[in-house]
């Protein structure tokens, strides 16, 4: 195996980051719930993409990249953070965005504006129209260009959170559970890989916010994670394990959604989004109420972050 050490990687984030005991929760829920603090980062409004930003973009700029383009829908918390931390490395930001969701000065859009972003909207569902216009735009530019392509969710990537597996073993705290969001698999490829390496003890839970092909998005970016890390060992789909809680659609909140993000906020004062890590700890919720958990389990659930998306809904969470 080849370590982690050997990869660049650009210090953005502030780790490690916290654990905590949801002690109230944990109560209500009738087993330990705890809490990884990837909320708190340490740029823009933190978020899990600072993770894989850390050795995306020091690829980005060993490759002597002037110009790093990205991608999402219109709210992407990615997009948001991409701009903060190639702004903070000098490198000139291009977000070319699906011309979905909220659209208006609001929430990631408002955060963008206030950085003085390159923000373009293309009116597509493909985001390999959104790769080729990247390719258009950077080669008429005449400088060297790095594409990260939604959610930072390649090999690259998805180190972030292989390291942040190993940042979680070192604590020596056991965990039989860890559950994390999964909007374009990256983190979840990490989080699974990172646990077979580092805590081959933990069962790793993936809780989908939307409704693509999860099983094979995240087996293949882990295979292609352990290949980059020379591993001896292919992973499989028996190694993905996930629970739907996409709702109505992506970014379209949902009630169990809604009611997970006021249950967070009114016995942890902890705000949870509708799009990501609402839905995503509804599903934490939902194990729970179906006994998958033990009262003496520890479950860890990886707070992603997601703040901007708060303030960019349109409709009401009640
Ligand atoms: C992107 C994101 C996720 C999901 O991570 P993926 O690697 O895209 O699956 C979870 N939570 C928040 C807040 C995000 O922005």
């Amino acid at each position: 195996m080849k370590s982690l050490q050997e990869f660049p990687r650009i210090p953005l984030a502030v780790l490690p980051t916290s654990i905590q005991k949801l002690e109230n929760i944990s109560r209500l829920l009738g087993t330990n719930v705890w809490i990884k603090r990837d909320d708190l980062t340490g740029i823009g409004l933190g978020g899990n993409k600072v993770r894989k930003l850390e050795f995306l973009l020091a690829d980005a700029k060993r490759q002597g990249a002037e110009i790093v383009f990205t991608t999402g829908g219109a709210q992407s918390n990615h997009a948001m953070l991409t701009a903060a931390c190639a702004k903070k490395l000098g490198m000139t930001p291009i977000l070319i965005l699906k011309k979905r969701g909220v659209t208006e000065r609001k929430g990631n859009q408002l955060l963008e504006y206030l950085m003085d972003t390159d923000v373009r909207f293309m009116d597509t569902d493909s985001y390999d129209d959104i790769y080729a216009e990247m390719d258009r735009v950077g080669q008429a530019s005449g400088k060297k260009y790095y594409k990260i392509p939604c959610g930072g969710s390649n090999a690259i990537g998805a180190l972030g959170y292989v390291n942040c597996m190993k940042e979680i073993a070192d604590t020596g705290m056991h965990f039989d559970y860890v559950c994390c969001a999964e909007g374009s698999g990256g983190t979840h490829a990490g989080v699974a890989l990172g646990a077979k390496l580092f805590m081959p003890k933990t069962q790793v839970v993936g809780l989908m916010v939307d409704s693509d092909p999860f099983e094979i998005i995240t087996t293949r970016i882990m295979q292609e994670t352990a290949k980059l890390l020379e591993l001896d060992f292919v992973p499989t789909e028996s190694d993905v394990h996930l629970v739907n809680m996409c709702g109505p659609g992506y970014a379209i909140p949902s009630p169990e959604g809604n009611a997970a993000i006021r249950m967070m906020a009114a016995n942890e004062g902890l705000f949870l989004d509708p799009v990501y890590t609402g839905k995503a700890f509804a599903g934490l919720i939902k194990l729970a109420r179906e006994g998958k958990f033990k009262p003496d389990d520890n479950v860890l659930y990886l707070y992603s972050g997601g703040a901007g998306g708060l303030f960019a809904i349109d409709v009401d969470l009640g």
